[in-house]
């Protein structure tokens, strides 16, 4: 459904992707691995055109995406993203922030996005939050929220940035529990993660990275039970 091939990406003189491939089909859960700076978020963000590649191409639902001629917005309208940092707006109401992009950008009815953005609250277990502001909220709850707000563009992929990094540990779980709970229901996901437990339970597929370059990638079992590279065996090792 998600596909990007032959890309390269470089800050300045520092290579930081290199000719990666990599796809996710419908469905499908693919857990993104490896160490800090390796490039994970850059292939994200990529995804996206959050970043502008050097060379490669996207293409979505068997379309190449031509960034200068489909309008950005409507592309990331279709992949959905969920960062470390939530990133809601504070001055907004919980319910506010999940309708703000239906309404203005889809041009979706007030009343209809509420109805819609209420039964995603729901989804993800807040409810009874709709009407409160993110800074009431902890930050496991506000996470939710960006879930929320997300899925309420209805998008064909869903993108996750380590979206629990930055939380208390014990907040990880509820988040990892709504992102597992999308995954059954069949979202199409990529996540970026450190949880190897998650990634084993929930991926489809495991990908790692390792200096801008896909070293392997494989089923759960496959990638951490018997890896096959050496620098997939250093990694996991140093994950314990
Ligand atoms: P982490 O696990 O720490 O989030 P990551 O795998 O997501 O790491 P990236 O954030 O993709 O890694 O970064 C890959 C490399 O690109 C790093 O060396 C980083 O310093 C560099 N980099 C990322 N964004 C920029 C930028 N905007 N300008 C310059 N260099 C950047
Ligand atoms: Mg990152």
């Amino acid at each position: 459904i998600l596909e990007v091939r032959g890309l390269y990406k470089s800050f300045g003189d520092l290579q930081v992707l290199q000719n990666i491939n990599f796809s996710v089909q419908q469905n499908e859960v693919v857990c993104l691995i490896g160490a800090s700076g390796s490039g994970k978020s850059t292939l994200l963000r990529c995804l996206n055109f959050l970043e502008i590649m050097d060379s490669g191409e996207v293409i979505l639902q068997g379309k190449q995406v031509n960034p200068n001629k489909d309008r950005l917005n409507k592309i990331r309208q279709n992949i959905g993203m969920v960062f470390q940092q939530f990133n809601l707006f504070p001055h907004k109401t919980v319910i506010e922030n999940v309708t703000e992009a239906p309404i203005h950008i889809k041009k979706v009815k007030k009343k209809q996005a509420e109805e819609d953005g209420e039964a995603l609250l729901r989804k993800v277990g807040l409810r009874e939050k709709a009407y409160e502001y993110p800074s009431r909220l902890s930050g496991g709850q506000q996470q939710r929220v960006a879930i929320a707000r997300a899925l309420a563009m209805k998008p064909e992929v869903m993108l996750f940035d380590e979206p629990t990094s930055a939380l208390d540990p014990e907040l990880v779980g509820e988040v990892l529990q709504t992102i597992k709970t999308l995954a059954k229901e069949g979202m199409t996901m990529v996540v970026v993660t450190h949880e190897m437990g998650f990634a084993r339970e929930v991926a489809d597929r495991v990908v790692y990275m390792h200096e801008g370059k896909i070293v392997e990638e494989g089923s759960p079992l496959e990638i951490f039970e018997d890896p096959k590279e050496e620098r997939t065996k250093l990694f996991l090792r140093s994950m314990l």
